[in-house]
């Protein structure tokens, strides 16, 4: 019989080759997960086991759950693409940048009992994310502006399921944490998750993403040392279809391209072929929209479900987006696909 693999074999194949997301389901999928075996270093941007622990024989929950060990099947589904605004004022002024779709498809499907409580990333102050379950539209406002590219977004299922008592959840998150979730439910039916989370989550809400990016290294090496951009000033980062954009409050600070931050971006995300987030029920971001617009990108029935239900109690309202917009969604679906490829054969030639 095949000896089972272990987190020795995910550190090695995975996190020291630079592969490894961050997305956190090792985590929340470890056998010893109640007694905090396994967690997420922010600083080092890597999962880490306690010092000086020992794995127990034939364990290896996490390798298994992993999704850049094995990248999840695709499956085919829908592919609307909409222009949205949300019609819930607080929400419109927590979200100036964008339409507010995100918070608000959130709001109305718990609103709507489609769910009990939401994993978000809220910003813990200084710029760093952390991992929260919110349970109603006030939490929702109160933790929006989070860093999602930068949270291991899948330990925050087990906090609402073990910890807040939660049977249905909604997870937001980046396409590789939808992707991770991806894997979940696939190992969930077999024999490789030690605790089965994969009925809790019922609806998944993707971020359109273009990478995530080393924070400590960014903030203190690029826009501290390299910029001279005091870290206590910046308010907000910010990825945009143009690059970074920094922020004092309302006031820009600085906008980089994205050649210029490319030596910060996370290894990782460097082959990471999803920008649309294929295993999400909704995708939204604002890139492709209008300033003050989102755009919405529905790939499941149930996603169009929630979205319906969204415009019926005037959450949000939406329009077909525009032929400019579409294109420019796939066209920057085929960069990421074609950069994550080749930085993949890239790294399989060394
Ligand atoms: S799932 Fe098992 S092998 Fe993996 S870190 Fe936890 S105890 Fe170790
Ligand atoms: S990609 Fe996710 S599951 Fe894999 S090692 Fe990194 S955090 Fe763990
Ligand atoms: S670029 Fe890919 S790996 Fe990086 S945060 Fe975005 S979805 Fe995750």
């Amino acid at each position: 019989m095949e000896k089972r693999k272990d987190f020795s074999d995910l550190k090695r194949e995975v996190i020291d080759v630079g592969n490894c997301t961050l997305c956190g389901g090792c985590v929340s999928t470890c056998r010893l997960l109640d007694l905090g075996y396994l967690s997420t270093d922010f600083s080092e941007g890597r999962p880490v086991i306690s010092e000086g622990q020992q794995c127990p024989i034939d364990c290896g929950y996490c390798y298994y759950q992993c999704p850049r060990v094995e990248a999840p099947e695709l499956r085919e589904g829908l592919e609307e693409l909409y222009e949205v605004v949300s019609k819930d004022n607080e929400i419109r002024e927590a979200c100036q940048e964008g339409g507010g779709a995100f918070l608000s498809l959130l709001a109305s499907a718990l609103a709507d009992v489609i769910v009990e409580g939401c994993i978000t990333v809220a910003d813990k102050g200084d710029l760093t994310p952390e991992v929260r379950v919110a349970m109603n539209k006030a939490a929702l406002i109160e933790n929006a502006g989070g860093t999602y590219g930068y949270a291991a977004t899948l330990t925050g299922i087990a906090d609402a399921i073990l910890n807040y008592g939660l049977w249905s959840v909604a997870l937001a998150g980046t396409p590789c944490q939808m992707a991770a979730y991806e894997t979940m439910l696939a190992v969930g039916r077999g024999t490789h998750n030690a605790h089965d989370f994969s009925s809790n989550v019922r609806l998944r809400i993707g971020l359109l993403c273009q990478g995530a990016y080393s924070y400590d290294a960014l903030l203190n090496d690029y826009l501290e040392r390299e910029r001279g951009i005091p870290i206590d000033e910046i308010t907000n980062l910010d990825i945009q279809e143009d690059g970074l954009h920094v922020y004092a409050g309302e006031k820009e600070l600085l906008h980089a391209g994205f050649e210029e931050i490319a030596d910060y971006k996370r290894e990782g995300c460097k082959i990471c072929e999803d920008f649309i987030g294929q295993f999400s029920d909704i995708s939204v971001g604002h890139i492709g929209s209008p300033a003050g617009k989102s755009t919405v990108i529905i790939h499941t029935d149930f996603g169009k479900e929630v979205f319906e239900s969204a415009l019926h109690w005037d959450f949000i309202e939406a329009k077909p987006l525009d032929k400019s917009g579409a294109d420019l969604i796939h066209r920057l679906q085929q960069e990421k696909k074609a950069a994550g490829m080749a930085e993949k054969a890239r790294r399989k030639k060394k």
